[in-house]
């Protein structure tokens, strides 16, 4: 089930005092169109209905997949408190994520049955070659879908709202799951941020056995 909470908010620009409808859990088998707002990255969306105003809210809550098993933390700009694992969850993949994008991207990945860390070692590959084609710009690169032998993923570039769709071999990936077994990695049983930077870790961790 998923969690509601209503609180009264007052406009900034009209002062008109409404209600607004935010979320602690998210359930995503109950809740399909939380999800969809997930994806669409437009759950904070708040809209004054007297004047128009338009808000982006922010706030701490938790996304869970019962069927595929895992549980996502997202606590934008690092709020709230830390999600201890409980019984519950036990066996389940658990993530901390930043924002909407970041929470978009694993349930697309583990929605596909991928695994986010391989992921992002693949990530890291596709960034280290293409860099150089954008004058060694900081990309972030999110992961779209795969298709077929190929797997997709948005870059983003500074100052570019629009991403750039770059893909790679899924043997790409296949290689980097290889590169966990080696290393004998194990999936935490707590809270874990999955990202470029372990992926950084992995990385220097196999080339320096
Ligand atoms: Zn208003």
């Amino acid at each position: 089930m998923s969690t509601e909470i209503v609180k009264d908010i007052i406009c900034p620009q009209c002062g008109e005092s409404q209600k607004y409808r935010l979320f602690s859990s998210i359930n995503a088998k109950d809740n399909p169109d939380l999800k969809q707002s997930v994806l669409d990255e437009t759950l904070f969306d708040w809209r004054c209905q007297r004047c128009n105003y338009f808000a982006a809210m922010a706030y701490p809550f938790v996304y869970v997949d019962n069927r595929a098993r895992y549980v996502i933390c997202a606590a934008p700009g690092g709020s709230g408190s830390a999600v201890e694992s409980t019984e519950q969850m036990q066996g389940y993949v658990k993530r901390r994520v930043k924002n909407l994008a970041e929470l978009k991207e694993k349930i697309l990945i583990f929605d596909s049955g991928l695994n986010d860390v391989a992921v992002e070692l693949v990530k890291n590959a596709l960034c280290t070659i293409i860099r150089r084609s954008y004058d060694n710009a900081r990309l972030h690169a999110y992961f779209s879908k795969v298709e077929g032998e190929k797997m997709d993923f948005a870059i983003f570039l500074p100052r570019q709202p629009e991403p750039v769709y770059h893909s790679t071999r899924i043997e790409v990936y296949n290689q980097s799951q290889e590169v966990l077994r080696t290393l004998d990695y194990v999936e935490p049983e707590n809270f874990i941020t999955v990202d470029a930077r372990l992926a950084k870790k992995i990385i220097e961790e196999y080339q320096s056995t």
